[in-house]
C-alpha cells in the first residue's frame, strides 16, 4: 500500500507493553514512533496493557509505564486510566472476550483442542530431533500423532472437556500456503506456512496468549497500523493468518517493524549487561525490582531532560533526510514518516544522548542555569551572590552536559583544591615549575586591576619575555588554582575567585607540590 493510501486511513495506533518489568528504552522508542505517527496523521495513540501472562506481570510495572509516558510527554489518547471508546484497555479485563473468539475458531475448524502433557510434547520434540528435523514443531505434520481434537474421537474430546482434563487451544496452520503481507519499513514479506507452528491461542489457565489477544484487540480497537519492534516480525505471518481465520482479512492492519537497538560496541542487541558494564542507563525512570530490591539506573536520575531524550530516541532508527538534529516535539511530528525508518539496527550511542542533553541544556535561559547552581549551593550552605553565580554559569555552561554539572563542575570556585590532577603533575611539573609559579604569583601581586584581559596580557608578556611556551605555564596555574587539568577560561576563573584567593591558592600549591610526598 502506498504512503498516500496509508494517510487516507483513519489512523489509530497502539503501544501495547506487557508489564513484566520496567519499560526499557527500546519500548519507549516504540511508544514514541507510534505517538509521532498518530499525531502526524491526526490519528489516535492508544495505550493497551497486555497483562495476560499473569505469572510474569510485576507489581509496579504498569504504573511505571504511565509515569514514563507522562515524564516524556508521550500522552495517549485512550488508555486504561483515561478510558476511551473501546474500553477496557487492560487485557486481563477482557479475558472472557478472547475465549469466544477461540471457541469460534474451533467451531470453524481453524483451531483445535490439544490435551498433550508436557512430557508428551517433550517426547515429540525428541523424536523429531532424532529424525533430523532441525526445528521440531507442533504442526500439520506432527499434530496427527498427538492427543488433540483432530486425532481423538469426538466423543472422547467431549468427555475430556466435561471431565475438566487440562487443554490448550491451538491454531490449525495449513500445511503449505504462502502468507504475504506488506511491511511499511521492510516491503513485502512472503512466508510459507510450512515454517509456522500451531501456536497456542488459549492456555490451560483459560488465559489467551499474546498472539490471540492482540489480534482480537487490534481488530476490535480498529487499529490501522501496528508499529512494533522487529522481534515480532517472525510471528506476523501467524497474526495475518489469525486475522484471515477470524474473517477480518479486509481489515488487517498495516505493519511496520522497527529496527533493533544495537550494542554501542561490538555486535548484537543492546542488553542490560552492556549498560551495566559501561555505566549508562537503559531505563527512563528509577526502578527497584520488587523481588530482588535491586535498583536500576535511570535517564531521569542521570539528569537527562525529557525533551532531549525524546529527540535522541526519535533519531535512533529514523532520520529526517536532512542534517537537522535538534527537533522539538512539534517538529518531530511534522517531519516523521515510516518511510524514513531504517531497516538496519540502530546503534545505541550514549555519547550522542549526552550530546543532545548538552544542546538542550545550552538552550535553557540563563536564569534557569543560575538556579541549577544556586539551589545546591544553598543546600550546602555555601554563600554566593547572584552576580557571581551568573559569571560562573556563563563559564561552565559550555562544558556542562547535565544540570547538576553546573554545581559539580564549579566546586573550585568555592573551595580551594586539596588534591592536584595527577596527570598534569606527571607531565608538566618539573624542576623549573616552582620558580615559574612563584614568578606568576609576583605578577599577580602587582596587578591592581585583576580582570581576565589584564591577567592574560601580563601572563603573555611574561611568557614571551622568558621565551617559554604557554603549555609550560598555564597548566601549572590551572592545577594550582583549580586542582584540575582542564576547564573553562582560566583567566576568567581567576577573575571570579579574585586576586587574594588566586594568590593564596598558588602559595598553597607551591608549598604542597614542593613536598615530595605530595607528588604522585
Ligand atoms: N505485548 C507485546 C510486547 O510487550 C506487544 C507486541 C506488539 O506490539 O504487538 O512487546
Amino acid at each position: 500500500m502506498s504512503s498516500i493510501d496509508q494517510i487516507k486511513k483513519n489512523v489509530r495506533v497502539r503501544f501495547a507493553p506487557s508489564p513484566t518489568g520496567p519499560l526499557h528504552i527500546g519500548g519507549v522508542r516504540t511508544a514514541l514512533y507510534n505517538y509521532l505517527f498518530a499525531k502526524k496523521h491526526q490519528g489516535k495513540f492508544i495505550l493497551r496493557i497486555e497483562d495476560t501472562d499473569q505469572a510474569r506481570t510485576l507489581p509496579g510495572a504498569e504504573q511505571y509505564i504511565y509515569d514514563t509516558l507522562q515524564w516524556l510527554d508521550i500522552i495517549p489518547d485512550e488508555s486504561p486510566t483515561q478510558g476511551g471508546p473501546y474500553t477496557p484497555y487492560r487485557q486481563s479485563e477482557r479475558k472472557s472476550l478472547y475465549k469466544d473468539y477461540a471457541l469460534h475458531l474451533v467451531a470453524t475448524n481453524k483451531a483445535y483442542y490439544a490435551f498433550d502433557t508436557a512430557e508428551a510434547l517433550d517426547a515429540m520434540r525428541k523424536q523429531l530431533k532424532a529424525a533430523k528435523v532441525a526445528t521440531p514443531q507442533y504442526n500439520a505434520m506432527s499434530r496427527d500423532s498427538m492427543q488433540n481434537s483432530l486425532t481423538l474421537p469426538q466423543e472422547e474430546v467431549k468427555e475430556r472437556l466435561q471431565a475438566g482434563v487440562p487443554y490448550v487451544i491451538r491454531i490449525r496452520v495449513p500445511r503449505k500456503q504462502t502468507i504475504k503481507f506488506y511491511d511499511q519499513i521492510r516491503g513485502w514479506v512472503h512466508v510459507s506456512t510450512a515454517t509456522l507452528d500451531d501456536k497456542v491461542l488459549m492456555k490451560s489457565d483459560g488465559m489467551p496468549t499474546y498472539h490471540l489477544a492482540h489480534v482480537v484487540d487490534d481488530h476490535l480497537m480498529k487499529i490501522s497500523h501496528v508499529i512494533r519492534g522487529e522481534e515480532w516480525l517472525p510471528s506476523t505471518p501467524l497474526h495475518v493468518l489469525l486475522h484471515q481465520y477470524l474473517g477480518w482479512e479486509a481489515h488487517v492492519p498495516e505493519f511496520a517493524h522497527l529496527p533493533l537497538l544495537l550494542k554501542p560496541k561490538g555486535h548484537g542487541k543492546l542488553s542490560k549487561r552492556d549498560a551495566e558494564q559501561q555505566g549508562f542507563p537503559l531505563f527512563p525512570l528509577p526502578w527497584q525490582d520488587p523481588n530482588t530490591h535491586q535498583a536500576t539506573q535511570s535517564f531521569r536520575e542521570a539528569g537527562y531532560f525529557p525533551a532531549a531524550l525524546v529527540n535522541f530516541l526519535a533519531l535512533l532508527g529514523w532520520n529526517p533526510g536532512t542534517l537537522q538534529e535538534i527537533f522539538d516535539k512539534a517538529a518531530l511530528v511534522n517531519a516523521f514518516s515510516l518511510e524514513r525508518v531504517s531497516k538496519g539496527g540502530a546503534l545505541f550511542d550514549i555519547q550522542k544522548a549526552q550530546w543532545f542533553n548538552q544542546q538542550y541544556l545550552k538552550m535553557q535561559p540563563d536564569e534557569i542555569g543560575i538556579g541549577y547552581l544556586l539551589a545546591p549551593l544553598q543546600k550546602a550552605n555555601i554563600p554566593c551572590t547572584q552576580e557571581k553565580a551568573r559569571q560562573i554559569c556563563e563559564l561552565v555552561k559550555e562544558r556542562a552536559v547535565f544540570s547538576q554539572d553546573f554545581f559539580q563542575q564549579s566546586r573550585y570556585f568555592f573551595k580551594a583544591p586539596t588534591t592536584y590532577d595527577v596527570q598534569v603533575i606527571q607531565t608538566k611539573w618539573n624542576d623549573q615549575s616552582p620558580e615559574i609559579l612563584q614568578a606568576c604569583y609576583t605578577i599577580f601581586e602587582k596587578l591592581d586591576d585583576f580582570k581576565a584581559d589584564k591577567i592574560k596580557t601580563a601572563l603573555m608578556n611574561f611568557i614571551a619575555a622568558r621565551k617559554m611556551k604557554i603549555g609550560q605555564v598555564l597548566p601549572l596555574i590551572r592545577v594550582a588554582v583549580t586542582g584540575l587539568g582542564t576547564g573553562p577560561d582560566l583567566m576568567k576563573i581567576m577573575e571570579i575567585i579574585k586576586k587574594k584567593e588566586t594568590m593564596a591558592r598558588i602559595d598553597t600549591a607551591l608549598k604542597n607540590l614542593s613536598v615530595p610526598s605530595h607528588l604522585p
